[in-house]
């Protein structure tokens, strides 16, 4: 399984950026499959709580539960739109250059947030 999806221009260090936005972006979906299955849970307990008034004290802390998971989920598919971005800057011959000041990124913070549009400076 070490060869992977083939790389665009797999020359150089881009391939080795490809293969950790892969990792990242299968991370990604997972962390967002996951998440929506939690919130649907969520949704329908709730619903179930709403229908029975016995439930009220219960169903008291669910919208706060509610609203924290929908901006964790927001966060995820914010994350996971950032790797699609970082993707098409890869096919584009733009990844590793800052989308503000367009200086070089630099490996360290590559390695450390693969999907960054930005350098440290404008971060
Ligand atoms: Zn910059």
């Amino acid at each position: 399984m070490s060869s992977g999806p083939s790389a665009p221009g797999s020359s150089g260090s881009g391939s080795a950026a490809f293969e950790r936005l892969v990792v990242e972006r299968a991370r990604a979906a997972e962390r967002l499959t996951a998440l929506r299955l939690e919130f649907a849970r969520l949704l329908e307990y709730s619903a179930d709580v709403g229908a029975d008034d016995e439930h009220d004290i219960e169903g008291a802390s669910m919208p706060f539960e509610r609203e924290q998971l929908r901006a964790t989920l927001r966060q995820a598919a914010g994350k996971a739109e950032e790797i699609d971005a970082a993707f098409a800057r890869l096919a584009a011959g733009t990844y590793g250059t800052c989308t503000l000041c367009g200086q070089p990124m630099g490996a360290g913070r590559l390695e450390a947030r693969p999907a960054a549009r930005t350098c440290a400076r404008c971060a």
